[in-house]
């Protein structure tokens, strides 16, 4: 089994998943995919690049409740074959009387993964599915990459916010003083504790809810935009907080 990411948790970066399929094709391996988070962007038409390559996986791991916007918890595995599914779990033990000539077309879950008893979480994806459809998910997917771009662009045009990566809607950037000079690696040692503590004061302060990412040993604070009712308000308000506060924090570290 070959595993590719699209839409890497900390980046949002997706994995060159047609030169894995490739690979897992000549060596005859199972072509996992973990699209938790990313794989719903694949229906935008202008990442049609980005995402080629997955509709030749033999299975995707999908979250609703991230990209499909879902209420907790709703986790998916797609599968291109479903055989596969039911050669590996389904049973016929005699307790179970299956066998009623009007219950041929029913399909038992049961015989597609581990759970006997579930609840019918299915039906607030399809739901969502239903109402909001294709054109509706392309529009608001947008929006948030969008956002996620607006961020990247404001960190580098601001003096004091580097911008470090931008990829589906995620973007992560850090709290860089003006006036920090010291030598490279005392810098960058400076920065990585300084970001780490304005993030835990982001995090308690209330007013705005961010997470890490650690990018080629930078310390950086991430956003995933996975909500449609964000809107370019929140990202300038957050900007100023996070400057303010990081203003804040390195004058009481650098004391
Ligand atoms: C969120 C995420 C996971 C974990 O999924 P859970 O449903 O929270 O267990 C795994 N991989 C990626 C890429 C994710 O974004």
């Amino acid at each position: 089994m070959v595993i590719g990411t699209a839409g890497d948790v900390s980046t949002g970066v997706v994995d060159e998943l047609k030169g894995i399929a490739a690979v897992c094709k000549a060596f005859n391996l199972w072509f996992h995919i973990d699209g938790a988070y990313g794989a719903p962007a694949a229906i935008m038409p202008d990442l049609k690049n980005i995402f080629q390559g997955i509709t030749e996986a033999d299975s995707i791991a999908l979250d609703p409740h991230k990209w499909l916007y879902s209420p907790l918890e709703a986790g998916c595995t797609l599968v291109k074959d479903p055989k596969h599914l039911t050669d590996t779990y389904s049973t016929h033990p005699d307790y179970y009387n299956f066998d009623a000539q009007d219950e041929e077309q029913v399909q038992n879950y049961y015989e597609y993964g581990f759970q006997n008893s579930r609840g019918f979480r299915a039906l607030k994806v399809w739901l969502a599915l239903q109402q909001v459809g294709r054109t509706g998910y392309i529009e608001m997917i947008g929006q948030d990459i969008e956002l996620a771009k607006l961020l990247f662009a404001l960190a580098n045009a601001h003096p004091e916010l580097e911008g470090i990566t931008q990829s589906l809607s995620i973007t992560t950037f850090r709290y860089v003083p003006v006036d920090l000079s010291t030598d490279a690696v005392t810098r960058e040692a400076y920065l990585n504790k300084l970001n780490k503590d304005l993030l835990d004061e982001l995090q308690a302060g209330g007013e705005v809810f961010l997470s890490n990412a650690i990018v080629h040993e930078k310390y950086c604070l991430r956003v995933c935009i996975v909500n449609f009712r964000t809107s370019e308000k929140d990202i300038d308000e957050m900007v100023d907080i996070i400057v303010t506060r990081g203003r804040d924090m390195d004058k009481r570290l650098r004391q």
